[in-house]
């Protein structure tokens, strides 16, 4: 302790942060039960990172996959103990060592938001700019400990500052959700006004911000979910009709659109949903991969793509520019990405089992500080 307090005190010339903080440990894989709240030494941070002072984490899937210790093709291997959290926002509490020609990006105490996509930064991808597409690809809160802590250590360049008019809650619901969505959407599928946009499962975190950007670029947009509280919500962020996800919706959808099919589809659903999903699709149409929560192998028909000229694109994380444009975005309050319950960090388990219940609508946050 007194070698880290050093340590910091050489680095800084400061002793505000103390030698512990609290943290939420999976030293087991399983069930929300095997979450521990324990006082661990705070982390110090080496050349080129940051240590911050953690106000709100939001909670993806990813934590219930490292909670559970989810293997298979694309999972990355969890070592533990871990702390997961990809969605981290919170104020610079000091810099480790910066590297030649690295200058601070914001002073100590600014409010900032952490990009979790790592990248190598050398390859010919990082250069430009795509660190999800780095052969050496790493999230923060996956590969590193994440923000389910009162303290987190993250790269210096991975930080921008959040403005004062948005709050920190709001902010730690952008960047895995709305950068992926963004990706998706404007970058990936081009969605324009004239094109008609089913999002399956419009209503958590993901499909929410899917919802509500391909609204924004002007398309029809229609989607499914399991309640009438969630459609109604989804209907209020710019559905113009929405579908029960538990009913018969590929039919539905398809005399909706008079047996045309939908120009888009987007369904990080996976397994259970994604044939369907297909099926939906007109002439030529897109069907866009960010996630398979319920599953990852579905039984697909070749044909059903093919003879119908359809394409299947993939759309993880953003890059850097997406990032940026989606926070400007919210920074602007053009889009206002819906919360749906926050929580203290003692009732983490709490909140993790309400996200694998799927009963929400956006996005559950964590309020660490
Ligand atoms: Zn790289």
């Amino acid at each position: 302790m007194a070698e880290k307090q050093l340590a910091r005190e050489q680095i800084t010339g400061k002793q505000s942060v103390p030698d512990e903080m609290r943290a939420v440990m999976i030293r087991h894989h399983g069930g929300p039960e095997t979450l521990t709240l324990e006082k661990i030494e705070t982390p110090v941070p080496g050349p080129g990172e940051v240590l911050i002072k953690v106000e709100a984490t939001a909670l993806n899937h990813l934590d219930i996959f490292a909670r559970e210790g989810l293997k298979g093709p694309g999972v990355p291997e969890i070592t533990l103990p871990h702390i997961s959290g990809v969605d981290i926002a919170g104020t610079v509490s000091y810099y480790g060592p910066l590297f030649p020609g690295q200058q601070e990006i914001t002073k100590e105490g600014t409010r900032v938001l952490i990009n979790p996509a790592i990248g190598c930064n050398e390859c010919r991808w990082c250069r430009r700019g795509e660190p999800s597409m780095c052969p050496d690809y790493k999230i923060l809160g996956e590969h590193f400990w994440g923000g389910l802590a009162e303290y987190v250590v993250a790269p210096a360049r991975n930080i921008i500052p959040v403005p004062d008019h948005v709050s920190s809650t709001v902010a730690a619901a952008i960047p895995a959700v709305y950068t992926t969505a963004w990706r998706g959407v404007v970058t990936v599928a081009k969605i324009k006004p004239s094109d008609i946009v089913l999002v399956v499962g419009a209503s958590g975190g993901l499909g929410s911000a899917q919802l509500e950007i391909a609204a924004a670029a002007g398309a029809t947009v229609i989607g499914t979910a399991s309640t009438e509280e969630k459609r109604e919500k989804a209907r209020k962020k710019g559905a113009a009709i929405m579908f029960d996800s538990n009913g018969d919706w590929e039919s539905e959808i398809m005399d909706w659109t008079k047996g045309q099919g939908v120009s888009a589809v987007f369904d990080a659903v996976g397994a259970p949903t994604i044939r369907h999903s297909l099926r939906c699709l007109e002439m030529g149409g897109k069907l866009v991969l960010s996630g398979a929560t319920a599953g990852d192998s579905p039984e697909l028909s070749i044909r059903e793509i093919y003879q119908r000229h359809r394409i299947i694109l993939g759309a993880p994380l953003g890059n850097w520019e997406d990032f940026l444009q989606v926070t400007s975005l919210v920074w602007q309050k053009k889009l206002q990405p819906s919360i749906h319950k926050v929580y203290p960090l003692e009732d983490i388990a709490e909140a993790q089992l309400e996200l694998e219940g799927r009963k929400h609508f956006g996005k559950i946050v964590i309020k660490i500080s």
